[in-house]
């Protein structure tokens, strides 16, 4: 079946800047899943698998509009160092998960204080244009739970 609204996609990706250096990938560890069609994934990479079946292969150059977002001054904040997750251990440079009332975001630290660390809220890489390389690993219908969840269900999507 063609990837359309309310599919559940399950796809491997490579992400390589403009040099051709790898800067992440999903090969690694397991592929993503996302219910499509609901804002749960970045539009760049939605409009890349629209139309898209099981076993097909892509890529594309895509602007940071539509990934990570460009890169914002003065984006800096404070948090409680009880909510950052992704390590037991802090220090500046390390990039780390914050649960926001937006959802996930990945942060950077930049210092930290015994309770409160202040961090970068620019996606480490924001604000570049980058090649997405994707492979459609599996394509399903989503179940109702899943539409009225509005998100997908399984390994790399909700689990509860
Ligand atoms: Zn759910």
């Amino acid at each position: 079946m063609k990837i359309s609204k309310d599919s559940v996609v399950q796809f491997h990706y490579k992400i390589t800047d403009l040099e051709g250096n790898e800067l992440e990938s999903s090969y690694d560890s397991h592929p993503a899943l996302y219910l499509h069609g609901h804002s749960n994934m970045m539009e760049g990479i939605e409009s890349l698998l629209d139309g898209k079946e099981k076993g097909d292969k892509v890529t594309g150059e895509l602007a940071p509009e539509v990934t990570f977002g460009q890169r914002i001054e003065d984006a800096s904040q404070r948090v409680p160092v009880k909510h950052l997750t992704g390590a037991e251990k802090w220090a500046p440079g390390m990039t780390a998960i914050v649960h926001t009332d937006q959802g996930q975001r990945q942060v950077t630290i930049m210092k930290m204080g015994k309770f409160m660390a202040t961090v970068d809220l620019n996606h480490p890489l924001a604000g570049q244009t980058l090649i997405f390389d994707l492979e459609v690993t599996d394509v399903r219908e989503a179940s109702e739970d899943e539409i009225s969840h509005g998100h997908a269900h399984g390994v790399g999507g909700h689990q509860h």
